[in-house]
């Protein structure tokens, strides 16, 4: 078995940042998760906050995806409440529908901060 590290072809030898996926220039500033070890490019590091970028790299590290891989014209609260309101959920989910919202809002392209605020304002409508 060969070592993904002696592998010559791994990644075409591009790094890409764990939040967007841009192809990050090897010159580039690259902030390092302490905890994941995952590399975050500076545009990202500066637009989001080291909390923000600690729980979306947790967020992708298990449900997958990266932020904006969706446009945010696409995300709709009143949709997705709509069809929550289909559904019959059980209280015991509520955390774990809580994340899959949360996912879902970063895939769009809304920072958790930017989604907490949007779902706030829908709530007092
Ligand atoms: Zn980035």
């Amino acid at each position: 078995m060969r070592s993904l590290a002696d592998d010559q072809g791994y990644m075409n030898r591009t790094l890409r940042c764990g939040i967007c996926h841009k192809v990050m220039d090897h010159s580039e500033e690259i902030f390092q998760s302490q905890e994941l070890y995952i590399p975050v490019c500076i545009t990202c590091l500066h637009r989001f906050t080291e909390d923000d970028i600690e729980l979306m790299l947790n967020i992708f590290l298990v449900f997958g995806g990266y932020f904006g891989k969706f446009s945010s014209d696409l995300f709709c609260l009143s949709k997705i409440f709509n069809r929550l309101d289909q559904k019959r959920i059980r209280y015991e989910d509520i955390e774990q529908l809580n994340v899959k919202l949360l996912h879902t809002a970063i895939l769009h392209g809304l920072s958790p901060k930017d989604f907490l605020k949007r779902l706030k304002n829908f709530m007092e409508k």
